[in-house]
């Protein structure tokens, strides 16, 4: 356990909950904040949507979907438990570092694939840009049927594009986040 927090991922993973709030349309801030206290290493027990209303006084049913965001991306899980003066069943909530940790690790591989095969489609491409209304176009867009490579919107003649310094700067990210990966992987699967 206590390896596990000291190889927590900390910025990492606040980066990975704020994209993963935004595209699930849930508030980032209290996403945060939730994930502070439930991924805390002395919430050992867990925390139910009730604790977590208490301690923040977010409603319980905008706790339960930032949760259910967690648990849907296998950053978080629960224990089925007793109420302790209720007799009713609760779910008390906890992410652990590793979880975490491996969550995030699977995210930078997507992140990772996505980015190689723009790069691929980046190198594998002629592109040509129209000077007015800067839209983008491959060869065979451009070439259009008459071949006169024409912008369909405006009609200016399009002027090949040079890609270099994208194609650069995708090859620089990819390099960077396969360093990131492999440090990554070695402080999860090194013991
Ligand atoms: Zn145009």
């Amino acid at each position: 356990m206590e390896s596990s927090s000291k190889n927590y991922d900390v910025k990492g993973l606040e980066r990975f909950i704020e994209k993963l709030a935004e595209t699930s349309e849930v508030d980032v801030k209290k996403a945060l904040h939730i994930f502070k206290l439930i991924s805390d290493p002395s919430n050992k027990n867990g925390l139910s949507d009730e604790d977590l209303e208490e301690l923040t006084g977010y409603k319980q049913g905008e706790i339960r979907r930032i949760l259910r965001v967690f648990y849907d991306a296998r950053l978080a899980y629960y224990r089925k438990g007793k109420h302790p003066k209720l007799d009713t069943t609760r779910y008390y909530w906890r992410i652990e570092g590793d979880v975490a940790n491996s969550a995030l690790l699977r995210r930078k591989r997507e992140v990772l694939n996505k980015l190689k095969m723009k790069l691929e489609y980046e190198l594998n491409n002629t592109f040509y840009t129209c000077p007015n209304d800067n839209l983008r176009f491959t060869f065979s867009e451009a070439y259009g049927p008459d071949g006169e490579f024409r912008c369909p919107r405006c009609g200016a003649l399009l002027q090949p594009e040079d890609n270099t310094q994208l194609v650069e700067s995708l090859e620089k990210e990819i390099r960077r986040l396969e360093e990131e990966i492999a440090e990554d992987e070695k402080r999860l699967y090194s013991s």
